[in-house]
């Protein structure tokens, strides 16, 4: 093969596992306005770290209007998102990216979900392949964008997943206890795709 030429149809483009942050990474508790209301959901870490061995990008999409409506700073926000990034990696797991929507729901942007901005511009980023990645999060909201992308959506009941789950509009390809099981299924599928 010859080397340090490619044209665009041999670029490889990666199957990413877009993760919601609040409720699904981390316990949802209110508005996370400071690194010490940051917790994160068991077995967090160890997801990520799977999600990584097997080849997927690893994506936080994250609603975080509470900039919008002055509950805190950007700056607050991006203490809280490096002490998250700093967790995870004490824990040999890694992130590839960190979208976050600041607006609030009237400023009607392109990236607050359930819209498609994020997942957009992390595809142009990150060479992601949309039709083959995972959407997983607590919210109707996260399993719709999934819906749009033609990805796979997967609700998961910790967070606010439990009273979201009479929300749905669209089914989501599976309902997780947790992170940890979304990530399971997400493998175990992807192991039969390579047979
Ligand atoms: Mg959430
Ligand atoms: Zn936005």
């Amino acid at each position: 093969m010859r080397k340090g030429i490619e044209n665009s149809a041999s670029v490889r483009h990666y199957p990413a596992v877009f993760l919601d942050r609040d409720g699904t990474l981390n316990e949802d508790t209110g508005y996370i306005d400071s690194p010490e209301r940051l917790i994160l959901i068991e077995g967090a870490s160890s997801a990520i770290k799977k999600l990584n061995a097997e080849g997927f990008k690893v994506v936080i999409i994250t609603n975080q209007s509470g900039v919008a409506r002055g509950y805190f700073s950007q700056e607050a926000l991006d203490a809280v998102n490096k002490k998250l990034v700093r967790i995870l990696e004490a824990d040999n797991a890694y992130l590839d990216g960190i979208y976050y929507c600041p607006h609030h729901p009237d400023d009607d942007c392109e990236c607050r979900k359930p819209k498609t901005g994020m997942l957009e511009q992390a595809k142009k980023d990150l060479a992601i392949d949309l039709k083959k990645s995972y959407i997983v999060g607590d919210k109707a909201s996260d399993v719709e964008i999934a819906h749009k992308i033609g990805g796979k959506g997967i609700l998961v009941l910790t967070g606010m997943g439990r009273d979201e789950k009479n929300k749905l509009n669209n089914k989501p390809s599976y309902i997780a206890d947790d992170l940890n099981d979304a990530v399971e299924w997400i493998i175990k599928g992807s192991d039969k795709s390579k047979v």
